[in-house]
C-alpha cells in the first residue's frame, strides 16, 4: 500500500536544471510508467523517489509522510536495474535471499519468501544455479525476484528489459504484467524509452519531455486524446501526420484550408479570432483511407510500399515544408510506386493543434 505524491518537484544539478514542475500522483495497486526520449529526465525522476538522487525543489511523499530527507532504506522501496547487479558467485536462491539475511531474518521466513517470488518468477528449477548459467531474461527475473522478497511497498523499473534481445522482451514484458496482477495492492512506477511496453504495461502513462510533463493519462486515452502534437508524435507508430493549414472558418465547427489543397471541417469549437490562424491538423496512419471521393484529406503520390503481411505502409511523396506522409493500411495491398492516391479520414480521428502544438480538443 503505497500512494506517492509529487508537488513542483524539480532537479538542478548546479546551474543545469533538469527537470522542473513535476506535479503527480500515484494511488496504490497504480502501475505508472514514465516515458519520453533519451535525456528527458525519467531515470533521475526514478531515483529521486528511490532516495538514490537528492531532490533540490519542490515535495514528495508517501502515504502522507515527506520523503525528501528519507535515505533509500528506510523508503520502503525496491528499485530493479537496467543492469541486473546480481552477485555472479552466489546462486540464485542468495541472490535473492540476500537482502533479508543482511536484514537477520529468521531463515524460514527467508525460505518462505524466496520460494514465493521463485514461484510467482517460474525461478523455481533454477534456484541453485549461478547467474551465469541463466538467460538474460532469466537473470532478470532474479533481479525482479530479489525486489519482490523485499515485500517493498513500492516498485522501481529503469529500463529493466532494454539489454534483452527482442523476443524475450516480450516474454519478460508479459511475466511483468502478470507480476502487476499478482502483486496487486502495490505500486509501481516504470521507466522506458519503448511507447510498446508502456502501452501494455501502464495503467497511467506520464509523457515526460525536456524535464516537464507533457501529459498524464491512460495509455489508450493518450492515444486518441494527445493534448499537444509532442505527445501526438510520441504515441503511436508510425508517427501522427501534421498538416500544415489555415482556420478558413470557426465557430461550433472549425474549417480548416489545408496547404495540400484540401479543405476539412472539424467537429471541433474554436474562436472567432481563430479565423486565419495557422495550425496543424493531425491524422494518425491508420485513419486515413483511401477513397474516391471529394473529401480527401490527402492526396499524395505514392514514394516507398513496405509490405509487412499484416499491414501496408504507404510513404508519399512530402510537401514542401512537412514531413513524408504514412499511410498504414491493413493487409496486403499490390500498390505500385508513383501511384497517386486520394485518402480521407473519419472526423472523429482528425486532430487539430494550434501552432504552439496544444491540441484544439484536448487539454491537460
Ligand atoms: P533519461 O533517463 O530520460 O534518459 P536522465 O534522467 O538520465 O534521462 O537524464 C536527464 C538529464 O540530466 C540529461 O540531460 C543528463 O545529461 C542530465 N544528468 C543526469 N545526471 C547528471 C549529473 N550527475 N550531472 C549533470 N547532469 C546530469
Ligand atoms: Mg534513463
Amino acid at each position: 500500500m503505497a500512494e506517492l505524491v509529487l508537488k513542483e518537484v524539480g532537479k538542478a544539478y548546479g546551474d543545469v536544471e533538469v527537470l522542473r514542475g513535476i506535479n503527480l500522483e500515484i494511488t496504490t495497486g497504480e502501475l505508472v510508467v514514465f516515458v519520453g526520449p533519451s535525456g528527458c529526465g525519467k531515470s533521475t525522476l526514478l531515483r529521486m523517489i528511490a532516495g538514490l538522487e537528492r531532490i533540490t525543489s519542490g515535495d514528495f511523499s508517501i502515504d502522507g509522510v515527506r520523503m525528501n530527507d528519507i535515505p533509500p532504506a528506510q523508503r520502503g522501496i525496491a528499485m530493479v536495474f537496467q543492469s541486473y547487479a546480481l552477485y555472479p558467485h552466489m546462486t540464485v536462491r542468495d541472490n535473492m535471499a540476500f537482502g533479508m539475511k543482511i536484514a537477520k531474518r529468521p531463515a524460514d521466513e527467508i525460505n518462505e519468501a524466496v520460494e514465493n517470488a521463485a514461484r510467482m518468477l517460474q525461478l523455481e528449477p533454477y534456484l541453485d544455479r549461478l547467474p551465469k548459467a541463466l538467460s538474460g531474461g532469466q537473470r532478470q527475473r532474479v533481479a525482479i525476484g530479489r525486489a519482490i522478497v523485499r515485500d517493498p511497498k513500492v516498485f522501481l523499473f529503469d529500463e529493466p528489459l532494454s539489454n534483452l534481445d527482442a523476443a524475450l522482451r516480450v516474454a519478460t514484458r508479459i511475466e511483468i504484467a502478470q507480476l502487476k496482477e499478482r502483486m496487486a495492492g502495490s505500486t509501481m512506477v516504470y521507466v522506458t524509452h519503448d511507447q510498446v511496453e508502456a502501452m501494455t504495461l501502464a495503467s497511467r502513462i506520464v509523457v515526460l519531455n525536456g524535464g516537464g510533463i507533457e501529459q498524464v493519462g491512460p495509455p489508450l486515452e493518450l492515444y486518441e486524446k494527445p493534448a499537444n502534437t509532442f505527445v501526438a508524435r510520441f504515441i503511436g507508430s508510425p508517427a501522427m501526420n501534421l498538416f500544415d493549414g489555415v482556420v478558413k472558418a470557426s465557430g461550433d465547427y472549425t474549417v480548416v484550408s489545408l496547404k495540400n489543397g484540401g479543405t476539412v471541417t472539424l467537429p471541433v469549437p474554436s474562436e472567432g479570432q481563430d479565423k486565419g490562424k495557422e495550425v496543424k491538423l493531425g491524422v494518425r496512419p491508420e485513419d486515413l483511407v483511401p477513397t474516391d471521393g471529394e473529401d480527401a484529406v490527402l492526396v499524395g503520390d505514392v514514394e516507398i510500399v513496405e509490405g509487412l503481411g499484416e499491414t501496408t505502409l504507404l510513404h508519399l511523396a512530402p510537401r514542401e515544408g512537412e514531413e513524408a506522409p504514412i499511410v498504414k493500411l491493413p493487409g496486403i495491398h499490390r500498390i505500385d510506386r508513383g501511384a497517386t492516391i486520394r485518402f480521407t479520414a473519419e472526423t472523429s480521428k482528425l486532430h487539430l493543434f494550434d501552432r504552439t502544438g496544444r491540441s484544439f480538443l484536448y487539454r491537460n
